[in-house]
Order: C-alpha cells, then sequence, then structure tokens
C-alpha cells in the first residue's frame, strides 16, 4: 500500500446514476483522484441496496452493470481508483456487527436522514432492521479502509457522524487506536442536494424524478420541458418567482454563463420571460455536459467482461485491505483466541 491518503466513497446499485450524483459526488471524488494525492476506493455498495431491496434482487445485480459504466464514463479512472463490489467483502460484514453493539437504538432512530428515507419509502411499522442499521454498516465500510476523507452529498452528513462516534467508541472502549476517525468532503454549498425535476427536495433514484447520465438527447430535452418551475408564473407577462425553481437552481449549478443566469433570472422575475425559453436554455447547458459522458458510457457498455474484470480485481485488493483492518479490530478486542 502506499502512503497516500485513503479516501472511500460509494454508490448503492438501485439504478442508474443521475446529475445529482454528478454534483453531489462524482465531480468531487474525479478531482481528488486526478490530483494525484489520495488513493481512491470506490465501492458499489450492493448490500446497502438489499437493506431496502430484498425483495427484488434483479434489480441490483442489473444496477450493479450500470452504475459501474456511470464511474467509467464520468472518468474515474480504474488504474487510480480502486473500484470494488461491497458483497464481495466479507470482512466488512464482521465489523458492523462488532460496531452494532456499540451504538443505540434510539441513537440510530435520531438519524435524520435515515428517519426521511423511512418516511419517503413508506416502511409504515415495518422498517427493515438492515435499513435501519445501514448507516452502522456504512461505518465498517469506510474504517475498513482507515479512509480519512469520505467525498459525499449533504445527505450523508450524519453517517459520516454516526462513523466518527463509532469510531472513538472502538478505539476508547478497546483502548487503541485502530480505527481512523473520517470526514465528510461536501461539494460547495448550494450544490449538496440536487432537487428533483418534481421540484422534490432530492432528486433521487428511488424517487423517480432524475435525469440519468445515461439519458440520450431527445430523453433529457423532454424531462427538462416538463420541469417543475413556479406554479403561479402562467401567462408570459406574470412576474415569476426564481427561489424554488428547479430551472433556475440547476441553471445556478450546471451553467458557466453566470451573468446570462442572472439576466434570465432579472427578466423572469420582473416578467415577460416565458418558461419555454428558460427551459430550452437549460436544456443546451446540460446536452453539453452530458453528450461526452454518454458516449463514453455507450463503449464500455460494448466491453462488459472488460468492466466486470474491473470490478472483480478491484474487489480482490480491497478484500486483502479490510481482512487486514478486521485482523486488527479483532486483536484489539483480544477475539483472537487461537493465534
Ligand atoms: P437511493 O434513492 O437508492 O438512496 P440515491 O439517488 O439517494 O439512491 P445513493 O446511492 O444513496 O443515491 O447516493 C450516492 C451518493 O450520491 C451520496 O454521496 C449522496 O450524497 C449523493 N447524492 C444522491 N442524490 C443526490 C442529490 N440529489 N444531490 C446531490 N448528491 C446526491
Ligand atoms: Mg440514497
Amino acid at each position: 500500500m502506499t502512503n497516500k491518503e485513503i479516501f472511500l466513497t460509494g454508490d448503492r446499485p438501485t439504478g442508474k446514476l443521475h446529475i445529482g450524483h454528478f454534483v453531489g459526488s462524482l465531480q468531487n471524488r474525479i478531482k481528488l483522484q486526478n490530483t494525484g494525492e489520495y488513493d481512491p476506493f470506490i465501492m458499489i455498495a450492493d448490500m446497502q441496496a438489499l437493506t431496502d431491496n430484498a425483495r427484488d434482487p434483479e434489480k441490483i445485480r442489473n444496477s450493479l452493470f450500470q452504475v459501474a459504466l456511470d464511474y467509467l464514463a464520468v472518468g474515474i479512472d480504474p488504474a487510480k481508483s480502486t473500484i470494488f463490489v461491497q458483497s464481495q467483502i466479507p470482512a466488512l460484514n464482521e465489523l458492523t456487527m462488532i460496531y452494532m453493539n456499540l451504538v443505540s437504538v434510539a441513537r440510530l432512530e435520531r438519524n435524520p436522514t435515515v428517519k426521511n428515507e423511512i418516511k419517503q419509502k413508506k416502511f409504515n411499522e415495518s422498517v427493515p432492521a438492515g435499513f435501519l442499521t445501514y448507516p452502522v454498516s456504512q461505518a465498517a465500510d469506510i474504517t475498513a479502509f482507515k479512509a480519512k476523507i469520505v467525498p459525499v452529498g449533504d445527505d450523508q452528513e450524519p453517517m459520516i457522524e454516526q462513523t466518527r462516534e463509532i469510531v472513538r467508541s472502538f478505539n476508547n472502549a478497546y483502548q487503541k487506536d485502530v480505527l481512523v476517525e473520517p470526514e465528510g468532503y461536501f461539494p460547495p454549498k448550494g450544490e449538496g442536494r440536487i432537487p428533483g425535476l418534481d421540484g422534490n427536495a432530492k432528486m433521487s433514484k428511488s424517487l423517480n424524478n432524475c435525469i440519468y447520465l445515461s439519458d440520450d438527447a431527445e430523453t433529457i430535452k423532454k424531462k427538462v420541458m416538463s420541469m417543475y418551475t413556479d406554479p403561479d408564473h402562467i401567462h408570459v407577462e406574470d412576474p415569476g418567482k426564481v427561489e424554488g425553481n428547479v430551472v433556475f437552481t440547476y441553471l445556478d449549478i450546471f451553467a458557466d454563463d453566470k451573468a446570462k443566469v442572472q439576466e434570465l433570472k432579472d427578466q423572469y422575475q420582473k416578467g415577460g420571460l416565458g418558461d419555454v425559453k428558460i427551459k430550452l436554455y437549460l436544456n443546451e447547458v446540460l446536452q453539453g455536459i452530458l453528450k461526452p459522458i454518454r458516449e463514453r458510457r455507450e463503449e464500455f457498455e460494448q466491453k462488459p467482461a472488460v468492466v466486470y474484470q474491473i470490478l472483480e480485481e478491484g474487489s480482490k485488493k480491497a478484500n486483502l485491505i479490510a481482512e487486514k483492518t478486521l485482523q486488527e479490530v479483532r486483536d484489539a478486542m483480544g477475539v483472537n483466541y487461537f493465534n
């Protein structure tokens, strides 16, 4: 292993990746990867995806390949980053079980992101135990690699905090500094959580309100043209609202020409600028960003064997590292009776 600082992050294979992932997390990973100062680990979290999709393993299986394609398409480079599959690293499960005893149920129930997701997913009274405890398994993922940095979107902040608490509890309980406290690495303010096309607070694979990195030009245009704007902006001459208007939220994030966006905002607020015009501009901006990504994606899609080999090799390498950490954890606890 190198002495470079390790960063770890990942995605649940519950669907293809979308432009929320792109700004929320992928861009930061690529930036860090390309500085050459880090040893990046990027995980496809299939075990975590099963916590709310246990009865649909086929979806996870298919999405695994799709997420891998998205990674390669946006520029995650297997020569610089280790891409691996969570379920192929058994040590992660054992670490999860060990950490589970250091966390209270009440603490898990207080996690604001999990709370939100439970509501969204309409589990009602039957939240799967695996789902409630997935932040613990995330702590296992992060600590197994002794990652110092975790580049993620804003919704992941509570998970990082939970991991830090577990690290402190562990090191304190067993009187050894085995585990490393990670820090979140978040996108610039205002870009950490991309809202959905429908105005929902978060674009999310599970909510069906996304523009995917793999969408073709026509689909992108159709989605943009049907986006949520200002429901009270009925006639072109009406003054419109910019706050909460998702088209402007996206323009703020994706358009390079900030002066032009400001001009459009001023005009929209005064009245006399129709939704169609701002949507056509957003369409143009997004098409420019997504075209090269889509083309690279199509190339890799033709070579599934190459893609799976990248995952297999990455998983082998990741396995060795996680095993080593697990051994240190067992040693610290004295759960090593036959050594
Ligand atoms: P699911 O609905 O299955 O949970 P998801 O769309 O939330 O899927 P995840 O795989 O849970 O995606 O998240 C992967 C990473 O992408 C995390 O770092 C998360 O913070 C980030 N992310 C997800 N959605 C957004 C978004 N809308 N805006 C910014 N970042 C996001
Ligand atoms: Mg999520």
